[in-house]
């Protein structure tokens, strides 16, 4: 048996991880896996994140904001990264104004 939650290995008899108080599966869920089809770059870090989506979304270019979702919980130490695909990256950031390079 194992927990779902921390993946720990229980003998049987177990039903129960005390840890994470969640019931014990028979077999562990796949890992979680990435979006691993794609590389994946950061464009942008600061801004109006409903923006960047709004302009993102018109011109069809895939993103994800990393950290957005820790973000509502508590402030991160970065603000959240915006990714998108690697062969969009130049499209992203025309439309974002660049990259504070040069
Ligand atoms: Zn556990």
């Amino acid at each position: 048996m194992y927990c779902p939650s921390c993946r720990a290995e229980f003998r049987e008899g177990f039903f129960r991880c005390e840890d994470c108080d969640v019931a014990l599966v028979e077999t562990l869920p796949e890992e979680r896996v990435k979006p691993g089809y794609v590389e994946l770059a950061t464009v942008f870090t600061e801004g109006e994140i409903a923006l960047i989506k709004a302009n993102l979304d018109q011109a069809g270019v895939d993103y994800y904001f990393h950290g957005e979702q820790a973000h509502r919980l508590a402030p991160l130490p970065f603000g959240a990264r915006l990714m998108v695909r690697e062969d969009q990256k130049e499209e992203a950031e025309a439309l974002l104004g660049g990259t504070g390079q040069p």
